[in-house]
């Protein structure tokens, strides 16, 4: 191909300037890395942005809290998936990492004594599964914006370099698996570019546009799974897609669960606040797996609100005007907008929606990327790392808390630019990159771009979408899943027939949302096969026909890896069942109750 190419060097590249890609940006550069932060949209714009609820750190600024609490819940929320020494190390750094948050001047909520605001969060609770605590730091209910905003002003304050409006297409592997950087293309100009770098940092967010109805923005379609998937690399426990349980009907927009940390309820047709059926204790503020199956159940009993009978109400008429306009104004207005509903005096229509993926690219705590052999299922790919949604450390396990994940992001960008400024040395020379080190990326996007089939972008992304909200949903059967599959594997083949409307390379939307199907396909696919493959319950999956967590058989991560035809291989393994340090004890599997 005689396309002109653009070539940089530095010593890291950070794919993403959501708050991981941001994080990990700030702390490379203040490090003294050169380092490159390359997005597909403004930083601002990022789905982090749109974060509402808060950020899980055992402060104590309500209550008595306590690290090892919040460790506990979020083994217990992982459904005991989650890898304990990763775990430890994200509750315990909590705390400093929303000191410093503070410090860089993120606008929290304040006490009355000024200190910051936490409200109650599913899942959180008091001394060993006790009772609700308020763990959630946040700043009204725009808690991602503020966080987000703060890191971008951060990184211009360090004069961190972004390439805005760039386009991520594939990682440069060398020969020896060595990963060397990435190849993008300026969305604006039209122009192609190979950035070098001794370590590649994806952190490209989430997938929820595989799904029909998600609460994440158009711009989740897990473009750094797909590049990893098509370096031979495994994406790990991508079955566990999270729903959340209150997605505005219809919409999708979400709304918030710190609404029921405020004091908000869900009922059913007979005015029932059914929760207190299916978690006598924790009630409407137990974990989402466990709120959203209850909503589907009461739903699928008949006792749905509304005219259908087909979803739930959300109650937050008796917290008065002052709260709502105080803790929570965003989604005051969001339930305006997007249901109609003066949430002073009404109810909102919600509906488990998708919203979170516990899978993505295998990870240690450090951030580093792993290459599991039947020798070392710890290995690490070297030259790549992964933070943020796009990763899976995995302190989520089976099933993420909320406000686990701002956290997420903070700790684990923190952790990796610490990593990378232990193992690269600013301004060490770049060896010669091979001569098709950055072919896998051009000839997709020359691919592509030339595509001349019968079908397109928009009507194959539909199949998909439709496929896996039918097929791999809140309740899963050996039956949907097997048949989900079979369609899905059809849906990857009829990407051989992609028609394009423009051959541009300048802002082609057209080819953009190309180049993301192909993401969301890898993403899709690894999904449904590894759920069918999974025959137990744990966390967000839910299968039917096995509905018992399994430890004996089934205590393993999954690991998938996608062949260029789009067939996946499966493979599994051990969970993490150990500390990080002895200052704390690994936490037994047991029933999950809330
Ligand atoms: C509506 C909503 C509310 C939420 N509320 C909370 C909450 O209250 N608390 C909580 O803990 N979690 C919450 N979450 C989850 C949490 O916000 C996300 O998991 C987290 O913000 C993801 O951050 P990230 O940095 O990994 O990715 P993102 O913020 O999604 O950023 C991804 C970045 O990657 C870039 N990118 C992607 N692909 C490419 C490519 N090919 N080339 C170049 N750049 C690329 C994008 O431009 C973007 O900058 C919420 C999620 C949603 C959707």
């Amino acid at each position: 191909m005689s396309i002109e190419i653009i070539d940089h060097s530095y010593d890291v590249v950070v794919v993403g300037a959501g708050g991981a890609g941001l994080r990990a940006t700030l702390g490379m550069t203040a490090a003294g890395l050169r380092t490159a932060c390359i997005t597909k949209v403004f930083p601002t714009r990022s789905h982090t942005v749109a974060a509402q609820g808060g950020i899980g750190a055992a402060l104590g600024n309500m209550a008595e809290d306590n690290w090892r609490w919040h460790m506990y819940d979020t083994v217990k929320g992982s459904d005991w998936l989650g890898d304990q020494d990763a775990i430890e190390y994200m509750c315990r750094s909590a705390i400093p990492a929303v000191y410093e948050l503070e410090h860089f001047g993120v606008p929290f909520s304040r006490t009355e004594d000024g200190r910051i605001y936490q409200r109650p969060f599913g899942g959180h609770m008091r001394n060993f599964g006790e009772a609700p605590v308020q763990r959630a730091c946040a700043a009204a209910d725009r808690t991602g914006h503020a966080i987000l905003h703060t890191l971008y002003q951060q990184c211009l304050k360090h004069n961190a370099e972004f390439f805005v409006e760039y386009f991520a297409l594939d990682l440069m592997m060398d020969s020896d698996g060595t990963c060397r950087g990435v190849v993008a293309w300026n969305l604006a100009d039209g122009t192609l570019h190979r950035f070098r770098a001794h370590q590649t940092v994806l952190a490209t967010g989430g997938y929820g546009r595989a799904y029909f109805s998600c609460t994440s923005a158009h711009t989740c379609t897990g473009d750094g799974n797909g590049m990893v998937a098509r370096a031979g690399l495994p994406l790990q426990d991508m079955e566990f897609v999270q729903f959340h349980p209150t997605g505005i009907y219809g919409s999708g927009c979400l709304i918030t669960e710190g609404a029921r940390g405020e004091g908000g309820y869900l009922t059913n047709s007979a005015g029932e606040r059914f929760m207190e059926r299916y978690a006598p204790t924790a009630k409407d503020l137990a974990s989402r797996d466990v709120v959203s199956r209850a909503m589907t159940v009461e739903i699928r009993e008949g006792r749905g609100v509304g005219q259908g009978h087909d979803h739930i109400f959300l109650h937050l008429e008796h917290l008065g005007p002052e709260v709502l306009h105080l803790r929570l104004p965003g989604i005051t207005e969001t339930a305006k907008i997007f249901a109609g509903v003066d949430a002073t005096r009404q109810p909102i229509p919600v509906l488990p929606t998708v919203h979170y993926n516990m899978g993505g690219i295998p990870t240690n705590y450090h951030g580093e990327v792993l290459r599991p052999t039947a020798k070392d299922p710890d290995a690490v790919c070297p030259g790549l790392m992964a933070i943020g949604e796009a990763a899976c450390v995995s302190v989520h396990g089976a099933n993420r808390l909320g406000t686990n994940s701002l956290l997420d992001i903070v700790v684990f960008g923190r952790a990796a630019a610490l990593r990378a400024a232990e193992t690269v040395k600013a301004g060490t020379a770049h060896k010669p990159l091979p001569k098709d080190a950055a072919d896998l990326g051009l000839a997709r996007l020359e691919r592509l771009r030339t595509a001349k089939g019968g079908r397109k972008t928009a009507e194959i992304r539909l199949e998909m979408q439709r496929t896996m909200q039918n097929d791999a949903a809140v309740f899963r059967t050996a039956k949907t899943l097997a048949e989900g599959c079979a369609k899905m594997a059809e849906v990857a083949a009829s990407l051989a027939n992609i028609q394009l409307a423009d051959s541009s390379l300048i802002w082609n939307s057209d080819l953009v949302e190309a180049l993301e199907l192909e993401n969301l396909m890898a993403c899709a696919l690894t999904t449904i096969v590894s759920a069918e493959a999974r025959k137990e319950s744990r966390g967000a999956h839910a299968h039917e026909d096995f509905p018992n967590r399994d430890d004996a058989t089934w205590m393993k991560h999954s690991l998938a890896w996608v062949a260029p035809d789009y067939k996946i291989r499966l493979d599994y393994r051990p969970v993490h069942a150990y500390t990080l340090t002895d200052e704390v004890e690994y936490i037994a599997p047991k029933a999950r109750v809330y």
